[in-house]
């Protein structure tokens, strides 16, 4: 058994590069961006009128003059007209190219419309007010988003503005989350009294929907023969196997030995923690790679979390921790030699803006009700037994 610290250890040692491929825009969100996006024209393109309203030269308002006769209109989307006479006005709506000669925008709630003349019912006009400037944000050719960049709503719509239908993102592994055990029934059916319903698979595959990777999900009975046949036939199909159940000491318990049969090597198996102690990680020769985690639901998610989201995090060639930390709002006690996984919900506190965590232990790590009462883990060290109100500690959100 190894400490937690040895075994992220192992785990980040084991990532995987899969490649690089384009996507939609329409699917890019989450992926991780492989390319730099630049600004293929100014931001914005032209001096971009932002109110609906009047545009004139501010030197004839500097120079005293009030009424503008109007000599027409400059709507979004036509193109550059001029103001004529210097000292009239054109309409302008929001999102039209200013008209030239033109450099200020009054909007229509300052000025009053009679017979064709603007007249203007305020002061204090600035010169170049409600036009943004041609390239005032970004220049042409410059860098907007550089490669690497986690693909948000912000990013797609840079991608959508500078004309790019499609991006480059780093390649998925295609995965496979397969539940063991003969007590486990489909969704959809309706469990014998003996028997429960498949929760792991569609929790685990949830913590990797985020990142645009939906895996396939299969099921593997407790029989020796049947476990080594699926398990070699996924090796072939899949990158990644993510096993639930059957890696403890039951005697079903087939998972070590069939991959063991079958040649992959381990890598680890039992960890220092609770909830999780029993997981096995291992690969195999031609590089794919196998979390064989516990079958208890709260043990299946947080190793999920703790293991399997920073690998992917790194094989994306991002920082493998995307850790926050919290403050234990309680005081709590825990005697086993091993890292503590504490569930906790976590709330700001009012006057020192720092994010609580209080606990919300539930009833061991077959409790799967008690993850909907709470919103993290909490990772309480394994030298300690008692972790005092106001500690700080690394905290492993889920919502
Ligand atoms: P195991 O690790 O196979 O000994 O399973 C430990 C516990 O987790 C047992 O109570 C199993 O019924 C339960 N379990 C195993 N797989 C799943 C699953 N896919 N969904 C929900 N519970 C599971
Ligand atoms: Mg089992």
């Amino acid at each position: 058994m190894i400490p937690i610290e040895e075994a992220t250890k192992i785990v980040l040692n084991h990532t995987r590069s899969y490649g690089e491929e384009a996507v939609p825009l329409t699917e890019a969100i989450g992926r991780i961006l492989r390319q730099d996006i630049l600004a293929d024209r100014d931001f914005p393109p032209f001096t971009r009128v932002t109110m609906d309203g009047i545009a004139i030269r501010y030197n004839s308002y500097a120079n005293g003059q009030r009424k503008f006769p109007i000599e027409g209109m400059q709507a979004a989307g036509s193109p550059q007209r001029a103001l004529l006479n210097l000292d009239g006005c054109l309409e302008v709506m929001t999102g039209a190219i200013l008209p030239e000669n033109a450099d200020t925008v009054i909007r229509y709630e300052d000025i009053k419309v009679e017979n064709g003349v603007a007249r203007l019912q305020v002061n204090g006009i600035q010169k170049g007010q409600n036009a943004h400037l041609r390239a005032f944000d970004r220049k042409q050719g410059e860098r907007i988003v550089k490669g690497g960049a986690i693909l948000s709503p912000a990013e797609i719509g840079v991608a959508a503005t500078v004309g790019l239908s499609s991006l480059k993102v780093a390649k998925l592994p295609s995965v496979a989350i397969i539940s063991t055990g003969d007590e486990l029934v489909e969704v959809e059916e309706t469990p014998e009294l003996h028997q429960i319903r498949t929760s792991n698979v569609y929790t685990i595959a949830s913590t990797l929907t985020h990142w645009g990777i939906h895996p396939d999900k299969l099921h593997i009975a407790d029989d020796m023969d049947a476990t080594k046949a699926k398990l070699s036939a996924c090796l072939e199909q899949y990158d990644v196997l993510i096993l639930s159940g059957g890696v403890s000491k039951g005697k079903f318990d087939y998972i070590p030995g069939a991959l063991n049969a079958l040649g992959m090597k381990k890598l680890l198996h039992k960890v220092k923690q609770r909830p999780g102690k029993p997981f096995w990680f291992g690969e195999s020769p031609n590089g794919k790679v196998i979390f064989a985690l516990p079958g208890n639901p709260v043990s299946a998610f947080m190793c999920a979390m703790r293991y399997i989201r920073p690998w992917l995090r790194k094989s994306l060639e991002l920082e493998p921790m995307d850790y926050s930390y919290a403050v234990l709002a309680e005081d709590f006690k825990f005697k086993p030699d091993l890292t503590y996984f504490l569930q906790v919900r976590t709330s700001f506190d009012a006057e020192t803006g720092r994010l609580m965590a209080l606990p919300v232990e539930g009833h061991g790590s077959g409790d799967l009700a008690n993850l909907v009462d709470a919103d993290a883990f909490l990772e309480l060290p394994r030298e300690k037994d008692k972790f005092k109100k106001g500690k700080v500690f690394p905290l492993i959100p889920y919502r």
